[in-house]
């Protein structure tokens, strides 16, 4: 089967696949399959797609560049007009992007500096005023567990402060930790790290909740080490273009 028939389809069977395994992987770990969320994560897969996931039942979905993420959520709601579609950014934010990011995010996981948190916070805080937003932007910490500065994050040594930062901030709300599974290390030892320092995190700050984590290769890692929210995108949209992995 081929065109947007078969592409639902195909979305649909992969939907239900990794269902089950968030499903799995909770049972597995005890916990119940409301506390960990599902966050589609359509980087380079087109608007359509994120309509039809929209249609069985997504309703957040993850970007990992401001620009392609403005103009998706835009098409999105040609495509489908006051759908409750929720956009995160889970990729690099610079600091000239925040201002277009205070628009359309829903939920920004890649603080990773204070002086991005204050540039957001300033972005966010004008849009208030000029009344292009209610309420805070509530952010999540991005947290390096292997040091490569390449993959963004706050090193772990420094999650503490920037948390308290990003607290006392006037529109960002903290609303918990984001990390990637360092590349070769065992996810589970990766993940009992990200989860020791949420549990210190959430001690001073309770509205910080979240613990951001796992993906397509290590979503159930992420789940057995205490993950609320699995970014995933392979296993449900398939392939991405080699460049932009
Ligand atoms: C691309 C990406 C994901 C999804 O990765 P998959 O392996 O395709 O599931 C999750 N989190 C972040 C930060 C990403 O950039």
């Amino acid at each position: 089967m081929n065109g947007p028939a078969g592409r639902r389809a195909e979305l649909a069977a992969a939907l239900t696949a990794v269902r089950t395994r968030v499903a799995a992987a909770c049972a597995a770990a005890g916990r119940g399959l409301d506390e960990v969320e599902l966050l589609a994560v359509t980087k380079t897969h087109p608007a359509a797609d994120v309509a039809a996931l929209l249609d069985l039942g997504l309703s957040a979905f993850g970007e990992n560049r401001p620009q392609e993420a403005g103009a998706k959520s835009a098409e999105l709601r040609r495509l489908r007009p006051g759908a409750d579609a929720r956009w995160h950014l889970v990729g690099r934010l610079q600091r000239n992007k925040a201002r277009s990011v205070a628009t359309w995010a829903a939920r920004v996981e890649s603080i990773d500096s204070a002086r991005l948190a204050g540039a957001l916070d300033d972005a966010v805080s004008r849009i208030r005023e000029a009344g292009g937003r209610d309420g805070a932007l509530p952010v999540l910490v991005q947290i390096s567990l292997d040091a490569d500065p390449a993959r963004g994050g706050v090193p772990l040594d420094g999650a503490r402060a920037l948390s308290d930062a990003v607290a006392g901030s006037r529109s960002l709300l903290l609303r918990g930790v984001m990390a990637v599974a360092p590349r070769g290390a065992d996810p589970d030892r990766a993940f009992a790290t990200l989860r020791r320092a949420a549990t210190g995190i959430h001690a001073e700050h309770p509205g910080a909740e979240v613990i951001s984590a796992g993906m397509t290769a290590d979503l159930e890692a992420a789940i057995r080490n205490g993950s609320t929210c699995v970014r995933v995108g392979t296993a449900l949209l398939g392939d991405r273009p080699l460049i932009l992995r």
